[in-house]
């Protein structure tokens, strides 16, 4: 008896790793907010626990008038999904078939790939430079098959970020049938002035969708909220292939309330940048290669020396209660993540990393 045999496509899939858990100590694998959510979120949550038994909104209806209040959209050009990880994977039901062709960048975010190949269709990756994102090299990517271009701006887990010129510049080199998705998962991280996450293009372009999450400078991840903001035949798509009540209730009643509370927005914000701020010059101090971030991560580079490399590093941290996250499946075997923590857990950090700088 052999069972029943899954599609060949989906076989040849290697399934997506989250960051490590850690009982005790510091887990910095998964970019998760080091301040917790929302005071204001928990209460929602607990409240909303009260009537399980009652099926959700399926159309997110408060939350999407919560989210076109906050950002000045229409409602109605808003799709909720469970993570904006659910989005993409709707898009890739969607949009793509077999013989179908996506592009993401080098180092783009794993999860465009899983979606390409879920629908049997093929992920193109165009060259980086310097681990950022190559406006010219996506656009020389392009064929009569590209359904979609996923650009992570700021991307993870390179850290780094293309500016609005640059993206502008994107839009105007594709045909108006690629879907081009501007993932902005870390947008309310990013402090330069030249960056936009792109809801102005979403608003206007008939093929520009940006998506966003509450799973970072929200706090959420554990409940699982996103949404995507774009053209009406888009959502439309979007909600054609949507789980009917995709998003639970819990999650919704949170992510309200995390929305009104602009104290706990900018707080994480400001802890992100300050401790980005200590965190980048200090590991340079001790030798290490940092490469610039405008995210809640850094992207560390570690020499090809016995005893020195990536996985020494991640066995040395690891002892000491420290985990951030192996690039191995990124094509950055070099490099590990690690996710901007709390005050202490930074200084603990430090202490490991100038620890393994100096062991021989
Ligand atoms: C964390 C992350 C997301 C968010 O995923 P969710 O499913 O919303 O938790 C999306 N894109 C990138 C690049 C990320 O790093």
């Amino acid at each position: 008896m052999t069972g029943p045999k899954p599609l060949s496509n989906i076989l040849e899939i290697t399934p997506y790793k989250g960051g490590q858990k850690l009982d005790h100590g510091w887990k910095l694998s998964s970019n998760e907010n080091p301040l917790g959510a929302s005071p204001e979120a928990h209460e929602a949550l607990l409240k909303a626990a009260e009537h399980v038994e009652i099926y959700p909104d399926g159309s997110a209806f408060a939350l999407r008038q919560a989210l076109g209040k906050k950002y000045g959209i229409d409602p109605d050009r808003i799709v909720c999904g469970a993570g904006s990880d659910e989005i993409f994977q709707l898009l890739g039901r969607a949009y793509l078939q077999p013989g179908d062709e996506i592009i993401q960048s080098q180092h783009g975010f794993l999860v465009y790939k899983l979606v390409a190949q879920q629908a049997g269709a093929k992920c193109i990756s165009a060259p980086e430079t310097n681990l950022t994102a190559d406006v010219d090299a996506i656009l020389g990517c392009v064929t009569d098959k590209t359904k979609i271009v996923f650009l992570a701006n700021p991307n993870n887990p390179t850290g780094s970020y293309v500016p609005y010129d640059e993206v502008k510049r994107l839009h105007k080199g594709l045909r108006d049938d690629i879907l081009l998705v501007l993932d902005g998962a870390y947008a309310e991280y990013v402090r330069q002035n030249d960056y936009a996450a792109g809801m102005e293009m979403a608003g206007e372009e008939p093929n520009v969708l940006v998506t966003r999450t509450f799973s970072k400078i929200h706090g959420l991840a554990g409940l699982r909220v996103g949404w995507a903001y774009g053209p009406e035949s888009v959502i439309d798509a979007i909600h054609r292939v949507r789980g009917p009540f995709n998003v639970n209730s819990l999650a919704q009643a949170a992510a309200i309330a995390a929305l009104g509370d602009d104290s706990f927005v900018t707080r994480s914000a400001d802890h992100n940048n300050s401790e980005l701020d200590r965190m980048k010059p200090a590991l340079e101090t001790m030798g290490y290669k940092v490469y610039p971030s405008v995210c809640n991560f850094l992207l560390i580079e570690f020499e090809d020396k016995d005893g020195k490399r990536a996985a020494d590093a991640d066995a040395f941290l690891r002892s000491r209660g420290i985990v951030i996250r192996d690039m191995v499946a990124y094509g950055l075997p070099k490099c590990m993540r690690l996710t901007i923590g709390t005050k202490e857990g930074n200084d603990e950090v430090l202490e490991a990393f100038e620890a393994f700088a100096k062991a021989d």
